[in-house]
């Protein structure tokens, strides 16, 4: 969103101070914030990220149990049988295509990687599947290498607090990295999509019970009463 008002003269300085007050608060809110995927290593949570889009983390923690028993590794995936498989990934939806992208995966990562998920950003995106948002999160969460990303939560909460009004994923990564130490990255990105999950939904956020309303030029998009916005807080 564009900033009106007061924050309309915030400086790039006080933007600074503004947002990591934010996480502060945010971290207060939400110590509890990580990765909602289910998986033990790089590969479980390589493929269960693929899986989760256009689903929920739920969806997926439900189908993965059984998926990664009968896949343990790279080679299992290569050489899986495509219906089995498609039977397994039914319920996260479009199944096919995540079917197609786990084969490949597999495949690729015999024949290049030796079967192992490699930990460079500029490898992961070149894997069947793994765009720049699915790379992040294995790169944050499996490898302890810090990622931002930016998935639908967080682009919508980044905006709404007027820490950009860009839209490309690739720039907003960028420019919200600069606002924070890279060792924060993993971690603040957990705790807006906690956020967006929780409170600041994208229809309407629950700005009554809001840590951050003080802080945020977007005040008044949801209800500001306590009790109704209490009400649309998801546990
Ligand atoms: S005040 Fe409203 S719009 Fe701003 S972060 Fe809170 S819930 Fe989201």
């Amino acid at each position: 969103m564009k900033k009106v008002g007061k924050w309309a003269e915030e400086t790039p300085e006080q933007l600074v101070r503004r947002a990591r007050r934010i996480d502060r608060e945010l971290t207060e809110t939400y110590p509890d914030a990580h990765c909602e995927l289910d998986f033990t290593t790089p590969l479980e949570l390589l493929v269960a990220t693929i899986l989760s889009a256009q689903t929920t983390d739920k969806m997926v923690n439900t189908v993965t149990p059984r998926l990664f028993a009968k896949y343990p590794d790279a080679a299992a995936y290569a050489s899986a049988d495509r219906e089995e498989m498609e039977a397994i990934l039914k319920p996260t939806g479009f199944f096919r295509a995540k079917t197609n992208s786990l084969l490949k995966l597999g495949q690729m990562l015999c024949d290049e990687y030796d079967g192992v998920v490699p930990n460079k950003l500029e490898e992961l995106v070149k894997l069947p599947g793994t765009g720049r948002k699915t790379a992040n999160v294995v790169l944050g969460n499996a490898f302890g290498i810090p990622g931002i990303t930016v998935d639908t939560h967080f682009g919508r909460l980044v905006r709404r607090f007027g820490w950009t009004e860009e839209t490309d994923p690739v720039k907003v990564e960028h420019i919200i990295g600069d606002l924070f130490p890279k060792k924060d990255w993993t971690m603040l990105s957990h705790r807006l999509i906690f956020h967006g999950r929780r409170r600041c939904h994208a229809k309407k956020p629950a700005c009554g019970a809001c840590p951050i309303a003080h802080w945020c030029p977007s005040y008044g998009e949801g209800p500001t009463d306590p009790e109704v916005a209490a009400k649309l807080v998801k546990a």
